[in-house]
């Protein structure tokens, strides 16, 4: 059973005071939500913030990114454990916006995804074509691509405990968003990449998130496709009203 999840990804917006305004509206809209997980990823500065407003609530906490050593001479990098100290749970590991602007690659988005479960933090790993890509029909390459060299050396175990994002580039900001089909045909395609990787078992327990332009008025329809179990949302996740939209209507979805 796959327990539908929705994640906002805040990126680089809101102060931490903007931070708690936004966290504590969410709280108030969200209060009776028990049967989807909901996940926030406010920036690095405003996680102490927003973990003390998250007491008691059944929205949990996220980060964007952690490095993989847990100390030393990294100027600039927060690590594994100091997420956890400040009551983080998940962590986004992969964004395109990473691999793109900030030279990240399979091989350290699979440096972070080990470090990030040695320290028990569930990553959301991101995956996804861009629109060249797509165009020159190579979407499945390049997913198999971002599954194989992000998930290398992980255990059966490790893997049936992380999430993993489908965000197809070209969906990113754009307000494009991919059809139901489409995203529905790649999220097939990765569980079946991840029954032959690992077992079926591991591949039925993967939640697969969506993420592309998701808005309140296209999330049963995608949520509502088999392999679909989720969405990570960024630009509708910054005002309360429609990341609250999203998150209500994916309730209707039931388990996968
Ligand atoms: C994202 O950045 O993960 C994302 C899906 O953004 P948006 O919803 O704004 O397309």
């Amino acid at each position: 059973m796959r327990k539908i999840i929705i994640a906002g990804n805040w990126k680089l917006n809101k102060t931490s005071q903007e931070a708690i305004e936004l966290v504590n509206s969410l709280n108030r809209e969200l209060v009776d939500v028990t049967s989807v997980d909901i996940i926030v990823c406010p920036p690095f500065t405003a996680l102490t913030e927003v973990s003390d407003v998250l007491t008691d609530s059944n929205i949990d906490l996220g980060a964007q990114n952690l490095y993989w050593e847990d100390s030393g001479a990294f100027t600039g990098e927060v690590s594994a454990p100091m997420l956890k100290a400040v009551g983080v749970r998940y962590v986004i590991v992969g964004h395109s916006e990473r691999r793109q602007f900030f030279g990240e690659t399979n091989v350290t988005v699979n440096k972070r995804l080990k470090s990030a479960l040695r320290h028990k933090l569930i990553p959301i790993v991101c995956v996804g074509e861009n629109l060249q890509e797509r165009e020159a029909n190579k979407t499945f390459d390049v997913i198999r691509d971002h599954v194989e060299g992000s998930l290398a050396g992980l255990s059966a175990e490790e893997v049936k405990g992380l999430v993993i994002a489908y965000e197809p580039v070209w969906a990113i900001g754009t307000g494009k968003t991919a059809t139901s089909a489409q995203a529905q045909e790649v999220h097939k395609f990765i569980r079946g990449l991840l029954a032959r990787m690992f077992s079926e078992d591991v591949a039925q327990a993967v939640r697969i998130q969506y993420g592309g332009s998701v808005k309140p008025e296209n999330t049963a329809e995608l949520l509502g496709q088999e392999d679909i179990d989720g969405a990570l949302v960024g630009g509708a996740s910054l005002k309360a009203d429609s990341f609250s939209a999203i998150v209500k209507n994916s309730v209707s979805v039931t388990t996968k």
